[in-house]
């Protein structure tokens, strides 16, 4: 365990240094946070379900649902997770249509097959367990540098940076830097600069607080909450008035607009649906038929080869992925007579049970009963 011990003297001396008009350097700016953020983050600490046990497992999972999806929305989903799979060894045996199912609606599916990976080498190499080493947690599927240093500080107390989106916003503002913030050469040299004046002995607290700061008060949209900042006397964007510039990001490009049909194909009480490819877009995962385009009644008769059956329109509706955003128009289709092409045919049960159907075809299988 880690102690949120309070370096108050370099606060102060800090406080002391900047009114007299020496601005301090980068490195004296990014020592004198300890104190101030330790101090902060006893207080303001989120009582978070894998913060209370921070067992390697719990934090390495709860990390990993974490990436791109809201605290609020995942701690339904790791209770469930944990419940039915308590340990790596569990994780390493589950069938990928179970794992998915326990992920349907997380998104970036990606995320629970290089977990259930990972799982598999630890279970061959590890004996079943986290290794406690940044270096060889950084080998395994789906880890990388920032997971690597949550799990190594927050679960093992190893002083490593654990340096995500939520950091390099924070960073950048309090140190006013003006590099773009997506490169990786910045965030490596933001690690290598945190890992200099982290406190050896409060890793855990020191990271979660500085992710916390960048979660609740240098908030990612809108405008940064500064008066409630355990920072606001070092952060050089808000002394300056910067904040609306730092941090820099490139543009994005824009995203690519696919337009689709979907189809809830009912046959005698069953509906269709087929797992897709396994590369590419939501790989391996089950969907609802689709075409490309936007067809009408006749279009879609012809592309399923039937020629009997009835169709109803259904509301249209939009899934945005980080690339591409799908602008779906949806057919219920009640087949008479053959079915059509290569699907598995299932119960409205089953697909609530068994099956796993991407959030992007929401708007359908939430029609199906
Ligand atoms: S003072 Fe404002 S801009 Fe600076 S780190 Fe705190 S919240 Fe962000």
């Amino acid at each position: 365990m880690d102690m949120c011990k309070v370096n108050q003297p370099l606060y102060d001396k800090l406080q002391i240094l900047e009114s007299k008009g020496k601005e301090m350097d980068t490195m004296g700016r990014l020592k004198a946070m300890e104190g101030p953020l330790l101090f902060w983050y006893r207080e303001h600490a989120r009582s978070l379900p894998w913060r209370e046990e921070p067992l390697p497992y719990r934090v390495w999972i709860s990390e990993i649902m974490l990436q791109q999806t809201r605290v609020e929305a995942v701690k339904p989903y790791f209770e469930r997770f944990m419940k039915s799979l308590p340990d790596i060894k569990a994780l390493a045996e589950v069938t990928e249509d179970r794992l998915l199912k326990l992920w349907e609606g997380l998104g970036y599916y990606s995320r629970a097959k290089n977990l259930k990976k990972a799982a598999e080498i630890l279970v061959s190499r590890y004996d079943g367990e986290l290794p406690a080493s940044y270096e060889e947690l950084k080998t395994l599927p789906g880890i990388g540098s920032y997971t690597a240093g949550a799990i190594a500080s927050i679960a093992f107390g190893i002083p490593v940076p654990a340096v995500d989106g939520n950091v390099l916003r924070v960073i950048s503002r309090v140190t006013e830097s003006h590099e773009d913030i997506l490169k990786q050469s910045v965030k490596r040299e933001m690690e290598e600069r945190l890992k200099t004046v982290m406190p050896k002995e409060a890793a855990s607290s020191y990271n979660q607080g500085l992710i916390e700061v960048g979660a609740l008060v240098c908030v990612p949209n809108g405008a940064p909450l500064c008066g409630q900042c355990p920072l606001a006397s070092l952060c050089l964007a808000r002394i300056k008035g910067l904040t609306d510039v730092i941090p820099v990001r490139t543009p994005k490009k824009a995203r690519r607009i696919e337009d689709k049909t979907v189809l809830v194909l009912c046959h005698e009480g069953r509906v269709a649906i087929r797992k897709r490819d396994d590369k590419g877009l939501l790989p391996s995962l089950y969907e609802l038929p689709n075409l490309e385009g936007h067809l009408n009644e006749e279009e879609i008769l012809f592309s399923l080869d039937v020629d009997k059956a009835d169709v109803f329109p259904l509301p249209s509706s939009k899934h945005v992925f980080s690339h591409v955003e799908w602008h779906m128009a949806g057919f219920c289709v009640e087949l008479q007579g053959k079915t059509a092409g290569e699907f598995l045919w299932v119960t409205a049960k089953e697909i609530r049970q068994t099956y796993s159907l991407p959030g992007a075809f929401k708007a359908y299988t939430k029609l199906i009963r």
